[in-house]
């Protein structure tokens, strides 16, 4: 494992780290020196993706977290403060179903509000008294495209986009002069497991690749602590992707 001390001091905690977005800002972020810890329900991937981490060069914490269980939450969250100081929280975690309302089941629903929303809402509850101690730290929230337009077959997640948008907005004013930033990302199409396989390999080339989001959200982070982006909207150079 690296050795550079101060590095135990700029610790990011990104939900959903094992795959597609999630994954690409685990690495980025280690490549600028961050202690990454990723959190997931395959511990598997979690630990593959240290390995490929780890031989970077960076220092990457698996931790095994359902994000919609608070005691879940409120333990991986106690275990990286132990270990020093959490500096950026990435609420990544999402899943989805693409089906019309008509069709979508109850259960569908829950499994999609319970780790869109309810996910966000446990994580950052859990972190935000630290950021408020230390009057400093940096939300961001993988959000969607499907916040701010229609894509047919995504209404609950359109939804919990939305909600998340909202909850996330407000957190902002409630927070605003503490020295905490809440940044909004909504992004498009992007090329990762949650489109399924046979859909990425017939449109990947109209999607943005994870990479390129993650090139985006570490070059914001980077910014001046005195300035705070909200939001960002990145969408595909050709449009967006409606299936
Ligand atoms: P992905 O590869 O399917 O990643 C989703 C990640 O969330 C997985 O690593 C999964 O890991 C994790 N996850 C799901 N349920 C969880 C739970 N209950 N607790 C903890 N982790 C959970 O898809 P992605 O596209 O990178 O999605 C990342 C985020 O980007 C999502 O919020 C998504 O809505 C958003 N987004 C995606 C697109 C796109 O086009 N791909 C566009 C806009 C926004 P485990 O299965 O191991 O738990």
């Amino acid at each position: 494992m690296p050795s550079n001390k101060n590095r135990r001091d700029r610790i990011v905690l990104i939900s959903g780290a094992g795959t597609g977005i999630g994954e690409a800002l685990a690495q980025r972020f280690a490549r600028e020196g961050y202690v990454v810890a990723g959190m997931g329900r395959n511990i598997a991937r979690l630990n593959a993706l240290k390995g490929r981490i780890h031989r970077d060069k960076g220092i990457f914490i698996p931790l095994q977290c359902d994000v919609r269980r608070e005691s879940d939450v409120r333990s991986a969250v106690r275990k990286i403060s132990r270990l020093g100081t959490m500096e950026i929280l990435v609420n990544n975690a999402g899943v989805t179903y693409f089906k019309e309302l008509v069709s979508t089941t109850a259960n569908e629903f829950d499994h999609v509000m319970d780790t869109n929303v309810k996910g966000m809402f446990l994580l950052t509850k859990a972190v935000l008294p630290s950021f408020l101690r230390r009057r400093r730290g940096l939300v961001i929230n993988i959000l969607s495209f499907a916040a701010k337009t229609v894509y047919t077959g995504s209404s609950i997640y359109s939804a919990s986009k939305s909600a998340g948008s909202s909850m996330m907005g407000v957190l902002r004013e409630e927070v605003r002069g503490k020295g905490i930033k809440i940044l909004n990302v909504y992004p498009g199409a992007v090329a990762t497991p949650m489109w399924g396989a046979r859909n990425r390999a017939r449109l990947e080339h109209r999607m943005i690749h994870p990479e390129e989001i993650a090139e985006c959200i570490v070059g914001t982070a980077a910014l001046p602590a005195s300035m705070m982006v909200e939001e960002i909207a990145l969408r595909p150079q050709r449009g967006d992707l409606k299936i």
